[in-house]
């Protein structure tokens, strides 16, 4: 599967490249569903990196448009890697488990007749949809 270079998101992003960003961005967009801060911290391949860089450079990445907030959950905000990989779709958070599911992208149509429901005097820039309840492995 197609991955976004580190290195070029970076710098269209204006964020000065260090190896650590680099890292942890690749982590990012390996990744096809969600994650938390406390979950980066986790994972293999981001060993040796302290869990306050990792915090920083995800707020960094959130505030230039790196990644997108999903929402929040126990574990702290939840984010996604916002590129032309991860097309704007809903998520379905489970009460039971925890679990954030990704849902499959909005079509143009859908998109539309989501702003629609917006009244003409507001301005948005995205929308966000979150369904919440019991997802399949709990349920079955
Ligand atoms: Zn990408
Ligand atoms: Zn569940
Ligand atoms: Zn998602």
């Amino acid at each position: 599967m197609d991955r976004c270079d580190t290195l070029t998101t970076l710098r269209r992003h204006k964020i000065s490249v260090t190896e650590q960003r680099r890292r942890i961005l690749a982590e990012i967009h390996s990744l096809d569903g969600t994650f938390t801060a406390a979950s980066l911290k986790e994972s293999d391949s981001l060993g040796g990196i302290d869990e306050a860089t990792i915090f920083r450079t995800v707020a960094l990445f959130l505030e230039r448009g790196v990644v997108r907030s999903v929402g929040d959950s126990e574990r702290g905000q939840v984010f996604e890697k916002n590129c032309e990989h991860n097309p704007a779709h809903g998520h379905f958070r489970c009460t039971v488990c925890g679990t954030w599911s990704c849902l499959p992208p909005f079509s143009a149509k859908e998109k539309r007749g989501l702003f629609s429901l917006l009244p003409d005097a507001y301005a948005a820039e995205s929308v966000s949809v979150v369904f919440q309840g019991v997802c399949p492995r709990c349920s079955g």
